[in-house]
């Protein structure tokens, strides 16, 4: 779709899922108005996912603080006082407990934290 084409000009082709990008076509969309891209990306949104489907996760911190890294701007770094409470890795029975019950209130995505990195 051009960048100065209206929403109101959206086609079938421009809901495809393309691989293909070239570069003009990126940097247009980067030129868009912000109102006119958010409406391009929720057109192909809608043309591929319920529109209002909202995928319920849970989220889930198996080891808070005392990361071994050196991230100087990270609460969770173990190289400097934050104030965060450190807590020891979360027991896998504790893991598997946490994410049955979050399956059981609905989530079908159950994320385990490290550090703030996620696992899975
Ligand atoms: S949790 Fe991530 S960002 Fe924070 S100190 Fe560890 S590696 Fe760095």
């Amino acid at each position: 779709m051009p960048a100065t084409a209206s929403p109101a000009q959206s086609s079938a082709s421009d809901v495809a899922v393309r691989h293909d990008w070239k570069r003009s076509e990126i940097d247009a969309l980067f030129a868009l108005p912000f109102n006119d891209l958010l409406f391009q990306a929720a057109s192909v949104h809608r043309a591929h996912f319920d529109p209002n489907a909202v995928q319920v996760s849970t989220l889930l911190s198996i080891k808070t603080g005392a990361c071994p890294e050196d991230c100087k701007y990270c609460s969770q770094s173990g190289h400097y006082n934050t104030e965060l409470e450190k807590e020891k890795l979360l027991e896998v029975a504790r893991v598997v407990e946490e994410a049955r019950a979050a399956r059981d209130k609905g989530a079908s995505r159950f994320c385990a934290f490290l550090y703030g990195r996620r696992l899975a």
